[in-house]
Order: structure tokens, then C-alpha cells, then sequence
């Protein structure tokens, strides 16, 4: 025995999300989340879209939380707001990769929402600081079941759409990314060596808004899936 093989306590499983027609689940590696990749979005936050290289903030895999769930209004907020997302999850590994192989490493996609705790994400701009207290927090990861990209290929246009106990919030459309899912692929693969279940939130349409206790949301993205969360009392 020795320190590396001896925990002091249970090393916490990665978490596995299913996968749509499979009895085997996908383990979560890391998360990846594009930051203003819709230009009415970035309209809506005060920023001007233009096309260039994407950005992105992280999310811990233990952020994950499965659609259908009911979470507790999160902690530290007065501004929590939903972001829908295309989300891809990857299933092979690569390295700077060329355009033309950026989607053979996606294993399948699903649907997703980027929970952000709005205010601290202000102030976090405004202070010149990360956003980890406004993007990175528990249950902030929200994601449906995946599917395949064997069944149903790469979308790359589709209506993706969420509402709030039945009324419209976000309506967009897949095509109206900057960054097309394959780009943004190239692009991590010069920082990062991706590997399988790395998990990438491809940015979100515009329509964001607050959650309030007793919110159900509905989110649905044409070919891909659906996705629905409850916003129950904090805690
Ligand atoms: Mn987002």
C-alpha cells in the first residue's frame, strides 16, 4: 500500500449520463462551455458578435444533474438564469485537429442548460474576476439523455427552443451559431487534449431569463432531444 493507492475516503465515481437506447452510461470528463456564440445573445448581454475564435468557461463534472430532476433554488443568487444549449459530447481523442476531423470525435449529442447565477457573473465581469461563482456551481449543468451521432448525424441547423411553464423563453435555430460545433472542436483541440467524455455546451440563443421557485422548464432541440428541469425552494 501506498498513498497513491490508499484513499482517506471514497474517490467520487464521475457521474454517467444516459445514452439514448443503451444500458451504458457516459462518463463525464470535463465541460466545456462557449461563451456568446449566438449574436442576438450577445446582443442581449451588451456585447457586439463578431466572428472569432471562441471562448469558454469550465463547469466541474460534478455540476452535472440529469433532466427531469428537481433542484433547489441555488445558493448565493437573486438572478439565476437558464441558458438552453446544443451540447456535443465527445468520444474520442484528439489534438490539434484539422476542420475536416473535428466530428468524428463527437459520440452523440444532447440537450443541455447552462444554469448561471446572473448577478455574480455580473459583478465578476465588473470586477475584472472569473466567473466560476456565476457559471460553476452545483446542478448548474443540466443535460438530457444523449444520442448517438450514428442515429441521427450532426446537426447542424434545427429549431432550438425553451419554455417556462409553457410559455417561450429562447427560440432559435442551430445554424445561427458563430462557432459551428466543428470550429469550436478545432479550436479546443489547440489548447487541450481532448479526450473522450469531454462534454462541450455550444452556447446558447437568445431569451435568457430568471428561474423562480416552482419553474418547470421545457427545452427541446429539433433531431437532438428534449430536456426539463423544476426549480424547487432553496435550500
Ligand atoms: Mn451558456
Amino acid at each position: 500500500m501506498s498513498a497513491t493507492d490508499d484513499p482517506l475516503f471514497p474517490p467520487r465515481p464521475l457521474p454517467l449520463v444516459p445514452v439514448r437506447d443503451s444500458s451504458r452510461g457516459f462518463p463525464i470528463h470535463r465541460i466545456f462551455c462557449v461563451g456568446r456564440n449566438y449574436a442576438a445573445h450577445a446582443a442581449e448581454m451588451g456585447a457586439t458578435a463578431v466572428k472569432e475564435d471562441p471562448f469558454y468557461f469550465t463547469k466541474s463534472p460534478f455540476s452535472y444533474v440529469a433532466s427531469g430532476a428537481t433542484i433547489p433554488y441555488p445558493p448565493g443568487t437573486a438572478d439565476c438564469h437558464h441558458e438552453m444549449e446544443l451540447v456535443a459530447a465527445i468520444g474520442a481523442a484528439g489534438f490539434r485537429l484539422p476542420l475536416e476531423k473535428a466530428l468524428d470525435l463527437v459520440f452523440g449529442y444532447a440537450c443541455g442548460l447552462d444554469l448561471t447565477r446572473r448577478d455574480l457573473q455580473g459583478e465578476a465581469k465588473d470586477k475584472r474576476r472569473p466567473w466560476d461563482l456565476g457559471k460553476d456551481f452545483e446542478n448548474a449543468a443540466v443535460l438530457s439523455e444523449i444520442v448517438p451521432a450514428a442515429a441521427i448525424g450532426h446537426p447542424t441547423a434545427g429549431r432550438i427552443e425553451l419554455s417556462v411553464n409553457g410559455e417561450t423563453r429562447q427560440s432559435g435555430d442551430l445554424a445561427e451559431m458563430i462557432n459551428s460545433v466543428a470550429e469550436t472542436i478545432v479550436h479546443l483541440s489547440r489548447f487541450y487534449h481532448l479526450a473522450p467524455g469531454d462534454l462541450v455546451y455550444t452556447g446558447t440563443p437568445s431569451g435568457v431569463g430568471p428561474v423562480v421557485p416552482g419553474d418547470r422548464l421545457e427545452g427541446r432541440i429539433d433531431g437532438v432531444g428534449e430536456i426539463t428541469l423544476t426549480i424547487g425552494e432553496p435550500e
